[in-house]
């Protein structure tokens, strides 16, 4: 099979010095699901390239992929945005780091996934457009764990089948992704859920991505759902996401 071109759109997840002068970037595409290539020279000052390259830019890109190898050579790379608030806040790094982080430890090369695709680029690009970031991060965790397959159900106990919506109390269970009533687990420690939060959790998975940024809800909730879909990840990725750290200070309060 002889050499292919191509051209996706891509978001930067990574971004690796390599030899005096090239970078190897990990991307995420629109058409080909995580890829790496070469962009040979990249550290030098050359012109298609120069300050294009870096972690979290939107690329058009045309690359050159070879038969039975996993690093294509990337030939040209438009910039569409840099998310240039991203870049500049430091408080914003973090929320970004995060989704970078967990992009990297969930997908695998080569499988190809629109939505995955659509929902990281959503998100990096709220996050640059000043939506509030825990909302945009909880979001998209919600979002992403669905991709992957493990949406978590929010509309009846996992045990008797009560429905959410009327008084009872419910806690999430973490290991069935799934909601327990306060009837079926009386010994439960774990606190249960605000009913906004539950609310709100399922109310986002029915919206369409295009749709995600009106949602909007009060910080208590946000930060329960977000407190949930953190604990409910280490559970789905089977490791700690080490940018998480950086957020600890608020989570402690919880
Ligand atoms: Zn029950």
């Amino acid at each position: 099979m002889a050499p292919e071109q191509k051209e996706t759109d891509a978001l930067v997840i990574g971004c690796q010095d390599y030899r005096d002068s090239d970078k190897i970037l990990t991307l995420l595409t629109r058409d080909y699901g995580r890829i790496s290539c070469i962009a040979k020279g990249a550290k030098k000052s050359k012109k298609r390239f120069v300050n294009k390259l870096e972690v979290y830019s939107f690329l058009h890109i045309t690359f050159t992929d070879y038969p039975n190898r996993s690093l294509g050579f990337l030939n040209e790379a438009e910039l569409h945005t840099s998310f240039i608030q991203i870049r500049n806040s430091a408080s914003l790094y973090i929320f970004s780091s995060i989704i970078q982080e967990v992009l990297l430890q969930s997908t695998r090369e080569r499988e190809a996934d629109f939505s995955l695709f659509q929902v990281s680029l959503w998100a990096l690009h709220n996050l640059n457009e000043q939506l509030p970031p825990e909302t945009v991060l909880t979001l998209f965790l919600l979002r992403l764990y669905d991709i992957l397959g493990y949406r978590p159900d929010f509309s009846s106990c996992l045990q008797c089948g009560a429905k959410t919506g009327n008084n009872l109390n419910f806690h999430f269970h973490i290991q069935s992704g799934g909601i327990i009533c306060a009837r079926c687990n009386k010994q439960s420690s774990n606190r249960h859920l605000l009913q906004g939060t539950i609310k709100f959790l399922a109310t986002a998975q029915n919206q369409p991505v295009e749709k995600l940024h009106r949602i909007k809800a009060e910080k208590k909730i946000i930060k329960e759902a977000l407190h949930l879909l953190h604990h409910y990840g280490r559970n789905i990725l089977q490791r700690d996401i080490i940018a998480w750290k950086m957020l600890k200070q608020p989570e402690k309060s919880l």
